[in-house]
């Protein structure tokens, strides 16, 4: 097989670039085109191919692709800008205090306007205070699509601050109209509850519940939390007051509230909310993961126990042979613990997968069991081979060129942050089919008939 040492790499780097529509610079096109064919020794057709589905979709941001944030107004946005500067009035903003697992975190949320349309925004962290009625610019922020509305989000790497140079003459409808504050409470399939969702009323049978006491203000309270299904899906519940909750138990909840915590919804039961037993027969989704695209998951931000097949189309930095803190099992370059100091790490096999399904892609996390089990290469067979290379990094590539564009099923809880979601897979199973053979016999066939 040729390699970018004896072969012009120009064309395909024009062709790819045509192909992105030059949302990816020949520069960067350059890189990934010499690893698929240098590093992990694929053919020309597969290179081509796994670069192209990597940045269709542009959802996750492995590498960035444009660090240069375009500014549009808000008709403009698509709901794939992974990064974007829009500036626009906040007609209306509220601060949220959120606490899920303990962690308190503050979030900011309201509804921003210009002079084309209106668009919810989220800011993910507290970035200060907000005024309505004042113009701000919003830096580095993403979109995302939901129910065919554009959401703005702010994530670390984002900024908002006031712009006192632009005025927008906005249409009385966008002023006054959406609120974003408190909808009334509908009844709602488990399954289509997002993070956006506000209040809402379920049916659904109680199938995992515990209490916990946590520390409100000094003052401990008792807090009960599980899982609550109907057939459409499942969702973790947090109840703040006693309902005397058990398992088994069919409820009509009404008046709940969602809160998101990195992209899970979390049903919420607090004072206003009202829970009736309910002879109602439901068949609660099974014990299994829930089948999902990455489109589905996209549209929510995350989820719990779910399943996506895909094809591997990177392995991305940070897999392979790796050195973790023995303290705080952090991943560490160069013996430094950035809470520990020096130490001496403990080495371990981890797999970070970008993993495209056709829809979207989504970033994967392998623990070392499964990352033995589909590579078919032992914790102990990678330090001797990185020891008798003298280089850590040819496990990754030797992984690389083992699992990419093979299918994949994954299953486990699915996170957002700015990066996009991300999976941490409790199981990991690698399908039969061998789409590199595939691809390449296909290739052969068409090169064939030419
Ligand atoms: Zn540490």
């Amino acid at each position: 097989m040729d390699t970018s040492d004896n072969m012009d790499l120009t064309p395909i780097i024009q062709e790819l670039y045509a192909a992105l529509d030059g949302k990816v610079t020949e520069e960067i096109l350059r890189k990934e085109l010499e690893k698929y064919l240098v590093t992990y020794k694929t053919g020309v057709t597969i290179a081509k191919d796994s670069i192209i589905r990597k940045y269709r979709n542009n959802r996750q941001s492995g590498t960035a692709l444009n660090n240069t944030a375009v500014t549009k107004k808000i008709a403009e946005l698509e709901g794939t800008e992974m990064i974007v500067t829009v500036v626009a009035k906040m007609i209306f903003v509220e601060k949220k205090d959120v606490v899920i697992k303990n962690v308190p975190k503050t979030i900011i949320s309201g509804i921003a306007a210009d002079d084309t349309g209106t668009a919810p925004f989220t800011i993910w962290s507290d970035m200060g205070d907000f005024q309505k009625g004042q113009v701000y610019t919003f830096k580095n922020a993403y979109t995302r699509t939901y129910k065919d509305q554009v959401q703005i989000n702010v994530g670390i790497r984002g900024k908002v601050e006031p712009n006192d140079e632009v005025h927008f003459d906005l249409p009385n409808s966008s002023a006054n109209g959406t609120s974003g504050g408190i909808s009334s409470a509908t009844d709602m399939a488990i399954g289509d509850i997002t993070e956006q969702t506000k209040n809402l009323n379920v049916k659904g049978v109680v199938s995992e519940i515990q209490s916990r006491t946590i520390n409100v203000k000094g003052e401990e309270k008792t807090v009960w939390g599980g899982i609550i299904a109907d057939q459409s899906g499942k969702v973790q519940f947090t109840s703040w007051n006693d309902f005397g909750l058990k398992e088994g138990e069919t409820l009509y909840v009404k008046n709940a509230y969602i809160r998101a915590w990195r992209g899970i919804p979390q049903l919420n039961m607090g004072d206003r909310t009202t829970v009736e037993r309910i002879e109602e027969s439901i068949t609660a989704v099974g014990s299994g993961p829930t089948k999902k695209t990455v489109e589905d998951v996209m549209k929510v931000g995350g989820g719990l126990d779910l399943s996506i097949t895909g094809t591997i189309v990177d392995i991305r930095t940070g897999s392979g042979l790796i050195k973790r803190c023995p303290n705080c099992n952090r991943s560490v370059l160069n013996n430094t613990c950035a809470q520990h100091g020096e130490v001496e790490p403990v080495l371990d096999l981890r797999l970070k997968l970008t993993v495209d399904d056709g829809t979207g892609a989504i970033s994967v996390i392998i623990n070392r069991a499964d990352t033995e089990k589909i590579t078919g290469m032992t914790l102990d067979q990678a330090i001797n081979l990185s020891k008798e290379k003298g280089d850590m990094n040819i496990v990754a590539n030797k992984m690389g060129s083992t699992l990419l564009m093979k299918k994949i099923t994954v299953t486990g809880n699915i996170m957002s942050d700015d990066f996009g979601p991300q999976m941490n897979a409790r199981t990991a199973e690698i399908g039969s089919t061998d789409v590199i053979a595939e691809a390449e016999e296909l290739y052969k066939e068409v090169e064939g008939s030419l």
